[in-house]
């Protein structure tokens, strides 16, 4: 392994430049040139390529974003697309490819390793979606942005006596929502990997008027529906003020946390490790504080695991 590639792709996540950071600098460190790839798997194909120095890493372990810019491509969804990947790869003469990213982008790794090029996927998501691995970077920080606007919103919904819904990311796992309620002492979540029952809903809410609870707040993942749709069920059901916060955006941005940062430094690390092993097909997690490696080509088909126990444990305590 002389050379090896890197790439952010699909939805950026905070702590994506602290993973790219690990990689250069750990390559460097064992005497591998580290290329840049630009754009994700649109940078690969049109060959926005370029070899990095050690100091085109400072001073990004605490921002936000990714310094190598993230696309959407659908032209690697197809064969010729993963082609010309391939190809481009080769005239740099890069042996080896890190591929950071989501679900999406572990599938453009893993059709590059079906194509006999040695991948190793870098779990970065803020949906925290990825199965192999207890945390994927970017989680840790959407969780505190979250947590901070939820703190800020029951100081209004106190001060005004009112029932908030905040609608947070999260399409197919509602990570996001679980934690961030459990933690931020909502009354109700609702997520994707649960049912909700709307007379259930109220129930809890006029129990919690009559002792004198002065607000309540909600959290909706929007994989289950928007917040101002489920504003719309639960003002026919009750007859109660209600306003909707929808978060959007700013919970991608920000600077990472510590625990992201971390994390992304020892994963970015350990990809280059394993293509130095020559292990390549693989995608490294992180399960009970340990650094581990799964197969690329079948770990999507794991489930995503619902922490049930936190769903259960926050109802028992927002009573
Ligand atoms: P994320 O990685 O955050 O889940 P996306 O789902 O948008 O984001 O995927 C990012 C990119 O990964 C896509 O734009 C595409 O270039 C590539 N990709 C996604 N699915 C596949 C696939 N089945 N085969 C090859 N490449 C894919």
């Amino acid at each position: 392994m002389k050379k090896i590639g890197v790439l952010t792709s699909g939805g950026d996540a905070p702590g994506m430049n602290a993973a790219i950071r690990a990689v250069v600098r750990k390559a460097i460190f064992h005497g591998i040139e580290p290329y840049a790839i630009y754009q994700g798997f649109s940078g690969l194909i049109n060959g926005n390529i370029k070899k990095l120095a050690l100091g085109s890493v400072g001073d990004i372990i605490q921002r936000g974003g990714t310094i190598l810019r993230s696309a959407r491509c659908e032209e690697f969804k197809t064969k010729e697309g993963q082609l010309k990947g391939v190809e481009q790869l080769k005239k740099f003469d890069i042996d080896g490819l890190v591929v950071i990213g989501g679900d999406g982008s572990y599938r453009g790794a893993k059709a590059l390793t079906e194509l006999g090029f040695p991948c190793v996927g870098v779990p970065a998501t803020i949906d925290n979606d990825i199965p192999g691995t207890s945390h994927t970077i970017g989680f840790d920080t959407a969780l505190n942005t979250v947590l901070s606007a939820i703190d800020n919103i029951r100081d209004t919904a106190s001060s005004h006596e009112r029932t908030f819904i905040i609608e947070v990311m999260g399409r197919g796992a509602g990570d996001i929502a679980l934690f961030s309620g459990l933690a931020g002492g909502a009354e109700t979540i609702v997520i994707p990997e649960a049912d909700f029952d709307i007379a259930d809903i109220c129930d809890r809410l006029r129990k919690g008027q009559e002792r004198g609870k002065k607000h309540s707040i909600i959290i909706v993942a929007e994989g289950v529906m928007s917040g101002t749709e489920f504003a719309a069920k639960l003002k026919n059901a009750i007859n109660i003020e209600i306003r909707v916060s929808v978060l959007g955006h700013i919970q991608r941005g920000g600077t990472p946390t510590g625990f992201d940062r971390v994390l992304a430094s020892r994963l970015g690390a350990r990809a280059v490790e394993l293509l130095m092993e020559d292990k390549g097909g693989r995608a490294v997690g992180i399960d009970q504080d340990v650094i581990v490696d799964n197969d690329i080509l079948n770990i999507l088909d794991q489930p995503h695991s619902f922490h049930e126990d936190i769903y259960t444990l926050s109802k028992e305590l927002s009573i």
